[in-house]
């Protein structure tokens, strides 16, 4: 039996309490900082001893030295997990040389989003006069954080409640909820779809006969647009005294239209991520095979900065999105590196670059570049990678934004 998360959230009204209880977080993280550094001193490791860092005597030892006034006592022990994860994420990255110089977890923090676990999490209903609650426990001898939810939430999946997160964004207050439900266990099917998160198009994906681009001109265009706000903004901040009046109005309404943008953004994403999901249960598809190109695309000329970052950030949130939903739906995910998927031709096997969005090559064989990317994914995981298999393949056609792009039909392989 496995299981699946699903997220909501929800924005709140502000309360002192807050920012003091984040303020605690943060404080918790700096003793974990502290903690780590006299842990490894006493032991005499030198400071990023490889294989340290997931040493379960440490945390146990940890989570008894971390002491806080205000937060409950798994709330401390979340962002004990935190730290050590972002140290097996540092120590992860240095070994695969995912990023040029990855920091350890060592900066200090002022505040930080603090976790609360199930059974630090209260739902109350049934008083009209009060209306629907959820109650957040603190340490012991302090009072509950007492927070009002709207009308219209859905009490039922109450029991279902994981954690949940209490987060600062640009001026609003936000709660994420994440609920914990089991994957009834269903069939799915033999077939592998090789999806290519590609520069220009979000998801590329085949499936052995069809080949789907999803368009991503909407994306970027919002991509463009939030770049764009943000220059506009900054230049009229500058001009302003720091922390001014002026300063702060213009703040405040800078991060009100990129957090318009960026959930724009989210939405299209997930409307994207949930028609190929759909498109993959209807197919009958038991394996979704995401090229990871942690470390490749580093060598890469980019044309901008800004598009390397979009395409970086995209490639995370559409890994995480196909993964999740593909999981709630029973259909496994793999991912596999993709070095060479982009450079090698499908149909006899050569290496060649491609050198703009078609792919050719001297025999003969043209398609579209990140469908080739698609292709051989599916085929590196099948362990075909490299041996000539395609016959003949149309090229692909344009199909509007947020849609399919084309269904193009190659001969089975
Ligand atoms: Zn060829």
């Amino acid at each position: 039996m496995s299981s699946f998360y699903r997220t909501q959230t929800l924005k709140i009204e502000e309360q002192p309490i807050f920012s003091e209880v984040n303020a605690a977080s943060g404080a918790v993280w700096n003793d974990c900082s502290t903690l780590m550094d006299f842990y490894q001193y006493q032991r005499g490791y030198p400071h990023a001893h490889r294989d340290f860092y997931f040493g379960k005597d440490c945390q146990g030892w940890m989570d008894k030295k971390l002491s806080n006034p205000i937060l409950h006592s798994q709330s401390r022990q979340a962002v004990r997990e935190r730290y050590f994860k972002s140290w097996k994420s540092y120590s992860a990255l240095k070994k695969s040389g995912g990023i040029q110089q990855p920091k350890p977890p060592s900066k200090r923090k002022n505040y930080m989003t603090t976790r609360f676990k199930k059974s630090a999490i209260r739902f109350v209903e049934g008083n009209p006069r009060f209306g629907k609650r959820v109650e957040l426990s603190l340490a012991a001898g302090q009072p509950k954080i007492d927070i009002p939810l709207p009308s219209s939430f859905d009490m039922s999946k109450a029991e279902h409640i994981a954690t949940i997160d209490l987060c600062y964004n640009y001026g609003q207050w936000t709660l994420h909820f994440s609920y914990r439900y089991e994957t009834a266990t269903t069939e799915t099917g033999e077939e592998v779809v090789g999806v290519d998160i590609g520069e220009i198009h979000p998801i590329v994906s085949h499936d052995g006969q069809d080949t789907h681009i999803y368009n991503g001109r909407y994306i970027r265009s919002l991509y463009r647009y939030r770049n764009k706000v943000l220059a506009e903004f900054s230049q009229r901040i500058s001009r302003c005294k720091r922390h001014s009046k002026r300063w702060w109005c213009l703040t405040r309404r800078k991060w009100k239209r990129i957090r318009k943008i960026d959930n724009q953004i989210k939405d299209a994403l997930h409307k994207q991520t949930t028609k190929f999901v759909k498109y993959c249960q209807g197919k009958g598809i038991g394996t979704i095979v995401l090229g990871d190109l942690t470390g490749i695309r580093n060598s890469i000329k980019y044309g901008k900065r800004a598009n390397q970052k979009l395409h970086q950030w995209a490639f995370g949130k559409i890994a995480e999105l196909i993964t999740y939903k593909a999981k709630a739906l029973g259909i496994k995910v793999k991912r596999i590196d993709e070095s060479y998927t982009s450079q090698t031709c499908p149909k006899c096997g050569n290496r060649k670059k491609p050198t703009n969005r078609n792919y050719g090559c001297p025999c003969g064989f043209k398609y579209h570049r990140d469908g080739v990317g698609a292709i051989n994914i599916r085929e590196k995981y099948l362990g075909r990678f490299g041996d000539p298999v395609v016959a003949e393949m149309g090229s692909p056609r344009m199909t509007p934004p947020l849609g399919f792009r084309l269904k193009v039909r190659v001969a089975s392989s």
